[in-house]
């Protein structure tokens, strides 16, 4: 049977009574059609499953009680964070879910000279919205249980300028002669900075190879931003990460 996997807010703990939050109780009651006694993983975020059954079914209410705790199993040892140029909606959507799908350990959406969207303060704020609640849906479907940081996008520029604590950065570079395998190997963390549609203009790529970023190529062909993403990370799972 298929584990049904809800994200809550909130503190979890075995024993406790939990009531699902509108759109949660609505998905498990309309859609998967559940009842009392019927079993669903809750996860906050913690790293942790918690096996739980229906208790109580009201107007639109769903209770839940918490019958136990597993630690995480989904979790890969290599902690990537995708620093992504920001690209058109759908194409940011897919990235988001998919980089989720492929253990991702943070996304920071960076706005660059090419992007085409640009974002004001509530602009931001509700895309930012909309980015976690991918994630989010991405892990309930996926099994994990830690969900990925999903940053407030600031500028190329202001990303740059700030320290980081990951052990390598890497920039796709379609013109770069050295392939992405070869310079992730041995890496433990990895901040993996992709352009948008129009990729980085050339300060850019000079301002990121300043700042540490080492340039590296997926192949001969130009690849679209969200295929560079998914397939880099995919290649980096399988380099220094779990796949
Ligand atoms: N018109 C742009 C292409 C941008 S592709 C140009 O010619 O530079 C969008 C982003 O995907 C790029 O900025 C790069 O980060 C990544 N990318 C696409 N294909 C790639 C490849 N073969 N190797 C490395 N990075 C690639």
């Amino acid at each position: 049977m298929r584990l049904i996997r809800v994200h809550v807010e909130g503190m979890l703990s075995p024993g406790a009574q939990v009531r699902l939050e509108a759109a949660a109780a609505a998905h498990v009651t309309r859609v998967l059609r559940l009842g009392v006694g019927d079993a669903v993983t809750l996860f906050n975020g913690d790293g942790a499953d918690y096996p739980a059954r229906i208790s109580a079914l009201g107007r639109g209410t769903v209770g839940v009680e918490v019958a136990g705790r597993t630690a995480a199993r989904a979790e890969s040892p290599l902690a990537v964070t995708l620093v992504q140029g920001i690209a058109r909606t759908e194409r940011m959507d897919l990235v988001l879910q998919k980089a989720t799908e492929l253990g991702v350990a943070a996304i920071l959406p960076v706005v660059t000279a090419r992007s085409v969207v640009r974002l004001d303060a509530a602009g931001g704020a509700r895309k930012l919205g909309h980015w976690r609640g991918i994630a989010i849906a991405a892990c309930e479907q996926c099994g994990r249980a830690r969900v990925p940081v999903v940053a407030e996008p600031i500028t190329l520029a202001a990303h740059l300028a700030a320290p980081t604590r990951a052990a390598r950065r890497l920039l796709l570079a379609p013109e770069s002669e050295t392939s992405l395998a070869a310079e992730a190997a041995g890496a433990g963390s990895i901040e993996l900075l992709v352009g948008p549609e129009g990729g980085l203009d050339d300060g850019e790529q000079q301002a990121a190879l300043a700042a540490g970023y080492r340039a590296c190529r997926l192949g001969p062909r130009i690849l679209r931003s969200e295929t560079a993403a998914i397939a880099a990370l995919a290649v980096l799972q399988a380099t220094a990460g779990d796949l």
